[in-house]
């Protein structure tokens, strides 16, 4: 088991995990591959998070939003280009209620959200920072302002609205000097007193940035933002005393974990796809230690990601986070922990105490459940 360096503090903050009513299910190739036959789809929720912070001398409150989900009417709210693109996925995607709508139901006021932070500026992240007041501030990562400023309709190319940030000041963060790393992951400290970083997590999108967030003096929330969409892109890894274990008695989930080598990657080499087996030269030939995907790429190397290898290097920097048992690792659409987690308006700290990472860390097994009847047919 090993743990990472993280600077001493013992100032928390308050975490609660946004439900954001995106009910997605679109096709896992354009994500993860090599593909795996019985695991064509993917189910998406999206997880927004309010992080609250509370002064221990003067008692007083800061609130930042960690994300936005999904605009409620992507239509109208997205430019075309995006609308393009969702539709270009195929499978559906579905949002009941803006952000700002749930926050109001839960009690929160938002004029009282001092920020916003977005991970990346895809679609199911922006959400509509236009309808926080004017004194909300916009925190984006490096480079989006560079690549996507203006805003639609002046960037024709921009992801984002025009009107989902003017009048707003939208602030980009340069990590490149930044003094401190944890893990191997460039960190700005927020509050200033170790109780919330964010952190430089490249590769999937421009600017791409995860967060890390005190719970208690010694137990951490990851937010892994779009680091990886399924946590069959995560593990197994050789962390946590990690190795996918020999057996396993979950809900919904009760097997020997060697059927699920039958259909891991390195039991298959020689059915790789020639554009895999480069990257899978080069991991070892353990499918207790390696995860069942890597990012996806096409024959012709077209990929999701802006920078494929920076994309790959953040998913082994995420390990090392996942590896230490003080720390729960979340992606912002990991569908297979929503029946565990506690959601907005409650607290997500007590994470630890009521055993989530135990209970949550192999439940993605669950979805390849029917790939390892397809590969016991062949
Ligand atoms: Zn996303």
């Amino acid at each position: 088991m090993s743990t990472i360096n993280i600077p001493p503090s013992s100032t928390t903050v308050q975490v609660s995990i946004i439900d954001t009513t995106l009910d997605a299910n679109i096709p896992t190739a354009p994500f993860m591959g090599p593909p795996i036959a019985g695991f064509e789809n993917l189910q998406l929720i999206d997880y927004a998070f309010l992080v609250t912070h509370k002064d221990p001398a003067t008692d007083k409150e800061r609130r930042i939003l960690f994300d936005l989900g999904c605009p409620k009417n992507p239509q109208k709210d997205l430019s075309p280009s995006t609308n393009e693109i969702i539709k270009s996925f195929g499978g559906y995607v579905k949002i009941e209620k803006n952000v700002p709508e749930i926050l109001t139901e839960g009690g929160v006021e938002l004029g009282s959200v001092e920020a916003i932070v977005w991970s990346h500026t895809h679609f199911d992240h922006v959400g509509r920072p236009s309808l926080f007041p004017a004194s909300t501030s916009l925190l984006v990562g490096p480079g989006v302002k560079t690549s996507y400023f203006p805003g639609y309709p002046a960037n024709e190319a921009s992801p984002v609205l025009s009107r989902e940030f003017e009048g707003r000041e939208v602030h980009e963060l340069d990590f490149s000097t930044a003094d401190l790393e944890i893990g191997t992951l460039k960190a700005l400290d927020y509050f200033g007193d170790g109780s919330f970083y964010l952190l430089s997590a490249p590769g999937h999108a421009v600017g791409h940035m995860n967060a890390l967030a005190r719970t208690t003096e010694d137990s951490f929330i990851y937010f892994a933002g779009d680091s990886f969409h399924h946590a069959s892109e995560l593990r197994p890894h050789d962390g946590y005393g990690a190795s996918l274990p020999s057996s396993l008695k979950l809900p919904g989930l009760s097997c020997p974990c060697s059927a699920f080598h039958a259909i891991h990657p390195v039991k298959n080499h020689s059915k790789l796809p020639d554009h895999y087996r480069k990257y899978y030269d080069q991991v070892p030939n353990d499918p207790n230690n390696v995860p069942f995907h890597t990012l996806s790429e096409t024959e012709s190397g077209e990929t999701m990601a802006v920078d494929l290898a920076a994309a790959r290097d953040t998913i082994k920097a995420v390990q090392k986070f996942d590896s230490d048992p003080r720390i729960f690792v979340i992606a912002a659409h990991d569908t297979t922990l929503y029946d565990i987690l506690e959601h907005f308006p409650k607290s997500a700290n007590a994470w630890k105490e009521k055993g989530w990472k135990e209970e949550g860390y192999w439940l993605f097994l669950r979805d390849l459940g029917r790939a390892v009847e397809v590969a016991g047919r062949d």
